[in-house]
C-alpha cells in the first residue's frame, strides 16, 4: 500500500465528513492568494485548506526530498511533473507526514503555519497544466452507441473499427480553461434541416460532455511508442474534464473529417490534479472486450477505476439540478490502452499532454453523458426543479460536474468543475 493511502491517517487540519479532499487525496494544483499581492504557485489542500508548497520549501520542510522546490514557484504543475512519480510520491509522503494529527513540527508553530496554509475561500485556483496536447478519445461504448444509433442506424450504431480501435482525435488546447471561467455562447455554421443553404448564427443546441482526463508526465523521443506494460508510469493524474459542444455545428462540419469548431470554442478542467497514486485504492475491472485486441493493446490487471460521476445544471438564480449519475468505470478503453494506442505509430508525447477520456455514458438513461443523449437529441426535454424545460444548455446557465471514489474506508474526490455559459458576443 503506498503510505499516503493508509486510510486510518488523520489530519491536524479539519476535514469535513464527505470532503472531497482528506489527507489520503493529497492533489495538486495552481493557486492564488486573492489577498496578498503573491504569484501563482503549486498548492495542495486538505478539507477546505489550501498548502502552499513553495512556502512550506521555503521553510525547509522538504529539505529531506532529493529535488529541486524550484519546481513549486511556478505558474503550472509542468516541471513539478517532469521530476517524475517517484517525486510526486516523496511529495505526498512528506505532506502526509507533516499534516498527520500527531506531528507537531508544523501544527505547533502558528507563526508558520499563517505563511503556507490559506482558507479555499482566498485563494484563486487557476489552470493546472500547461497543456502542450490535447486528445479527446471516444471510449464509451455506451455512447458510442446512443450516438451512433441517433445518427445513423440503430441496429449498427458501432462503427466496425469501434472494438478494435481507441477512437480519438486531435483537440485544441489554447481554449481549455479552468472550472469557474464563463464563457460566450460561440457563433458558427449550422444547416437548420429545412434550410437550403447554411447559416452563421450562435449555436442552437450547446452541449456539455461528462468526461475525465490525464495528463503525463514524461516526454517521449519520435518514433518511440509506450507499451500497456510502461504506460502507467506516465499517467500522472486525472482531472474532470467538461468537452462543451455545439451539436448543429458538429452536425454539418463533421464530415468527413470529425469534429472541428464545433469543440474547439472551450473546454473545462477541474482545477486539482489528483493523483493515479491516490486513486489506487479505486480500481476495478473494466467492461469485458468481447472482440479480441490486436497484441499491442492487450492488458493484465484492472485498468479502470470506480469514480462516481454527476452533473448539474444550474439555473440563473436557481438551485443545481442532477441531470446525470455517471462512472468511469464504464469506459470499455481504458487510459492505458489510449495512451499505448495513441504513441503506437511513434507519435512523441510531452509533459502536460491532457487526454480526455471521450464521454462517460453509462447503461441507462440517467447515466448518460450529454444532453444529446438524456434528452436523445431535444425529443425528450429534461424538466429542471423549476419547472422550466432544457433540450440543450440555455444561456446563463451553470454545468457543474462532480466526481469522487469512495469506499467504506476513504473517499477521494475531484471537486468540481463548474462553468457559466454567457450570451452570444
Ligand atoms: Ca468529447
Amino acid at each position: 500500500m503506498i503510505k499516503a493511502n493508509n486510510p486510518s491517517l488523520q489530519s491536524w487540519i479539519k476535514v469535513e465528513k464527505n470532503s472531497d479532499f482528506p489527507i489520503q487525496n493529497l492533489p495538486f494544483g495552481i493557486f492564488k492568494s486573492i489577498e496578498k499581492d503573491k504569484k501563482p504557485r503549486v498548492g495542495s489542500i486538505i478539507g477546505n485548506t489550501v498548502i502552499d508548497l513553495s512556502a512550506l520549501a521555503h521553510e525547509g520542510y522538504f529539505n529531506k526530498c532529493n529535488f529541486s522546490t524550484q519546481v513549486f514557484k511556478s505558474s503550472s504543475l509542468n516541471d513539478f511533473m517532469a521530476l517524475g512519480k517517484k517525486v510526486c510520491a516523496d511529495v505526498r509522503n512528506t505532506l502526509s507526514d507533516l499534516f498527520e494529527k500527531n506531528n507537531a513540527s508544523l501544527r505547533d508553530n502558528a507563526e508558520i503555519n499563517s505563511k503556507v496554509l490559506y482558507p479555499i475561500d482566498r485563494v484563486e485556483l487557476l489552470l493546472p497544466i500547461k497543456i502542450n496536447d490535447y486528445t479527446d478519445f471516444y471510449s464509451s461504448k455506451e455512447h458510442a452507441t446512443n450516438v451512433g444509433s441517433m445518427f445513423r442506424d440503430p441496429a449498427n450504431a458501432l462503427l466496425p473499427n469501434w472494438k478494435h480501435i481507441p477512437i480519438g482525435y486531435h483537440g485544441r488546447a489554447s481554449s481549455i480553461v479552468v472550472s469557474g471561467t464563463k464563457f460566450h455562447r460561440p457563433k458558427g455554421q449550422i444547416k437548420p434541416q429545412d434550410a437550403e443553404a447554411p447559416i452563421f448564427v450562435p449555436t442552437r443546441s450547446l452541449d456539455f460532455e461528462l468526461e475525465m482526463a490525464f495528463t503525463t508526465c514524461n516526454a517521449t523521443k519520435l518514433g518511440e511508442s509506450i507499451s500497456i506494460a510502461e504506460s502507467e508510469d506516465h499517467i500522472w493524474g486525472l482531472m474532470l474534464f467538461n468537452d462543451w459542444s455545439a451539436r448543429d455545428m458538429q452536425t454539418w462540419e463533421y464530415v468527413p473529417l470529425g469534429p472541428f469548431l464545433a469543440k474547439s470554442f472551450a473546454s473545462s478542467v477541474s482545477p486539482w490534479v489528483v493523483t493515479l497514486d491516490a486513486l489506487e485504492p479505486f480500481r476495478t475491472k473494466g467492461p469485458e472486450q468481447d472482440v479480441k485486441v490486436l497484441p499491442y493493446l492487450e492488458f493484465s490487471g484492472n485498468k479502470n477505476f470506480n469514480i462516481n460521476l454527476e452533473v448539474y445544471i444550474k439555473a440563473q438564480d436557481k438551485e443545481p439540478f442532477k441531470v446525470c449519475t455517471s462512472n468511469f468505470k464504464y469506459m470499455y478503453w481504458n487510459m492505458s490502452q489510449q495512451l499505448a494506442h495513441q504513441t503506437s505509430n511513434g507519435c512523441n508525447i510531452n509533459v502536460g499532454d491532457l487526454y480526455a477520456s471521450g464521454t462517460i455514458s453509462g447503461p441507462t438513461p440517467d447515466s448518460y453523458g450529454s444532453m444529446l443523449e438524456l434528452t436523445w437529441r431535444g425529443t425528450k426535454p429534461l424538466k429542471l426543479a423549476d419547472g422550466s424545460e432544457r433540450k440543450f444548455i440555455n444561456d446563463h446557465d451553470t454545468v457543474i460536474m462532480k466526481g469522487f471514489a469512495e469506499n467504506e474506508l476513504t473517499r477521494i474526490g475531484f471537486g468540481e468543475v463548474k462553468n457559466k455559459v454567457l450570451s452570444a458576443l
